[in-house]
């Protein structure tokens, strides 16, 4: 008996799918790991983040909303794409430090491989968004290799900041940012290859981001959202002819790459996934 454990910090966290599938993962393979969801209210944080770094047992974390940009000047050290991307979603522990971590760029990339399925990455991507899920997936876009990419925001200062951030680390890129109005949307999602829906519209049904026309055979779509069934824009954009996918090959992806900083071993990812599916049915209903 190890009593060693993995803490999922956010608020809520009640409806997380990432115990059943991280649990899944430790059990199939036989580590003596619980993960456990830690409701951790933000007032909360910085006694709690003390709390884990002082018990050994505890091996590290997974950081949810909101935590995920608080959470970095708590712990000892962030790095790789932590510090790129301003968020940390993983904590592993280096004896008494704690050290701060991204896998959502991997979990996007991981995604986008997926499902361009060895087809060349498109040049221009649209990305709506700007904030740490719209980080994550431009900072894999980056590596993809796109050239170009717009980046639309509700607040358009956002998007500006971020183009400012992107530009300073990957000079070579064409990036711009661009106002959150309709017509203008439309025009520039007919014209990229790769369109990433990175808000949090569609998290509970509701409005889409983009409307039909934004959409078109030939074209990629991502939304990073995940909701059980498929997303409205999801159905929106295939509806169109463009290949599209939610959010749950990232959320996976991120959780596997998580699990393997964990334990250093490769993520079971097929049982991870019926793990998933099995635990988002369940919540549907
Ligand atoms: P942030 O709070 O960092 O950013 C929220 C974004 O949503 C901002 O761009 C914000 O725009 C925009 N937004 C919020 N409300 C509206 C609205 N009414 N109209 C238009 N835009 C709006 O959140 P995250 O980036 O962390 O998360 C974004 C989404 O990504 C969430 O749905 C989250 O669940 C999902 N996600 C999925 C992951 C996965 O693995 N599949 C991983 C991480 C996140 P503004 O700046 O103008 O407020």
């Amino acid at each position: 008996m190890s009593g060693r454990r993995i803490l999922l910090l956010g608020h809520p966290v009640e409806h997380s799918l990432s115990p059943a599938f991280q649990q899944a993962a430790f059990d199939s393979i036989g580590l003596p790991v619980k993960y456990e969801a830690m409701d951790v209210a933000p007032a909360d944080l910085a006694r709690v983040v003390a709390e884990l770094r002082a018990d050994p047992l505890v091996m590290g974390a997974n950081v949810t909303v909101p935590h995920k940009e608080k959470i970095g000047p708590l712990l000892d050290s962030l790095i790789d794409d932590a510090v790129q991307i301003g968020a940390v979603n993983t904590i592993t522990r280096a004896g008494s430090r704690l050290v701060g971590r991204n896998t959502d760029a991997a979990g996007f990339r991981g995604a986008l491989d997926g499902l361009l399925d060895g087809r060349r990455t498109p040049r221009h991507a649209l990305v709506l968004g700007a904030g740490g899920a719209a980080k994550a997936a431009i900072s894999a876009l980056v590596t993809a290799g796109v050239a170009q990419i717009s980046i639309a925001n509700r607040h358009l200062a956002r998007a500006e900041r971020l183009v400012a951030e992107v530009r300073k680390a990957s000079p070579h890129l064409t990036v711009r940012a661009a106002p959150w109005h309709e017509g203008l949307l439309v025009e520039e999602a007919q014209i990229a290859g790769l369109v990433v829906h990175a808000t949090t519209l569609g998290l509970n049904g509701g409005a889409l981001p983009l409307p039909a026309a934004a959409f078109r055979a030939g074209q990629f779509v991502i939304d990073v959202v995940y909701a059980p069934g498929e997303t409205a824009l999801v159905r929106t954009a295939r509806a169109a002819g463009a290949e599209a996918i939610d959010g749950r090959e990232m959320l996976l992806l991120q959780g596997a790459a998580a699990f393997e900083l964990w334990t250093g071993r490769p993520a079971p990812i097929a049982v991870m996934r019926e793990a998933f599916d099995t635990a988002a049915k369940q919540n549907a209903k």
